[in-house]
């Protein structure tokens, strides 16, 4: 009889412990579940990155946007420019200085990888048999705003989507680039025509294997509100490229998706650090 009082009374001492054991899982199958919901992740400020485009293979240097609507500063572009060295080749055809062939006469500058990834990009389509010419490069404020008043003058006033008005050029950035065939060099102007020519066709095929996009496409005239210029690319890098091209996008669209991107991922409670270097925002009109 002893025996089995003590028993009970073991039993009833152990009860409260049991019930905590039970309490205890309940409590964690609880954090489990609040774990994985939305509004836990919010808090927390793991708010997913949403974009086809991840931001570690995004520099946000390479994806700045000019245009009319979204104005460089006098002085800016992005560093560090370089002086675009002349190709040399040997007599068998080998390399005697690494460099891009010019199709003009004057010393021209490019952002730094844009340079190595042009020189990468002249390279792969001379082995196909395609020689590109570099016809211009990096164009300061300065350069920009007295191409863009020579040709107001020339045209009655009348701005004619040719010229960009200073600080609104690609060039300025220091990763745009017009690239030519040798048969244009010596043409008066440059016009769509161009697309023709096999060099250019080689271009829009391959340039974002090199990180380039044509950044002006012939489809998307009203978007960027310059005519269609096949000679023109913009180097944006690898990831970003080859989503724009493979989408059929100009860089005003991308920018549009990423800065939609942006917003979207601070709302729900992204960290403002990881993309704040990516907000752009257009010029007050
Ligand atoms: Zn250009």
């Amino acid at each position: 009889m002893k025996r089995i009082i003590c028993l009970l009374l073991a039993l009833i001492l152990m009860l409260p412990v049991l019930a905590a054991a039970e309490d205890e899982e309940e409590l964690d199958i609880e954090e489990t579940i609040d774990g994985e919901s939305e509004g836990d992740a919010a808090e927390t400020g793991e708010a997913v990155w949403d974009f086809p485009v991840a931001l570690e293979d995004m520099n946000p240097d390479f994806v700045i946007l000019a245009n009319k609507h979204y104005l460089l500063e006098e002085g800016f572009y992005v560093k560090p420019l370089v002086k675009v060295r002349k190709l040399k080749l040997n007599k068998d055809g080998s390399v005697r200085t690494e460099g891009v062939r010019w199709a003009v006469g004057s010393q021209m500058k490019l952002q730094e990888d844009c340079y190595k990834a042009l020189v990468a990009m002249s390279d792969a389509a001379r082995e196909d048999g395609y020689n590109l010419y570099l016809k211009s490069a990096y164009r300061s404020w300065r350069t920009q705003n007295t191409m863009y008043k020579n040709r107001l003058k020339k045209n009655h006033g009348k701005d004619d989507g040719w010229v960009s008005k200073a600080g609104a050029s690609d060039h300025q950035t220091g990763l745009g680039a017009d690239v030519i065939p040798k048969s244009w060099i010596k043409a008066a102007g440059m016009n769509s025509k161009m697309a023709k020519e096999p060099e250019c066709q080689w271009m829009a095929e391959h340039c974002s294997e090199y990180g380039f996009i044509i950044r002006y496409p012939e489809d998307k005239e009203e978007v960027t509100e310059i005519n269609y210029e096949p000679w023109h690319v913009r180097y944006v890098g690898i990831p970003v490229a080859t989503y724009i091209m493979e989408n059929g996008l100009c860089l005003e669209e991308f920018n549009g998706q990423l800065q939609q991107a942006i917003e979207d991922y601070l709302a729900a409670g992204g960290d403002r650090k990881k993309v704040e270097a990516f907000i752009q925002k257009p010029d007050e009109e």
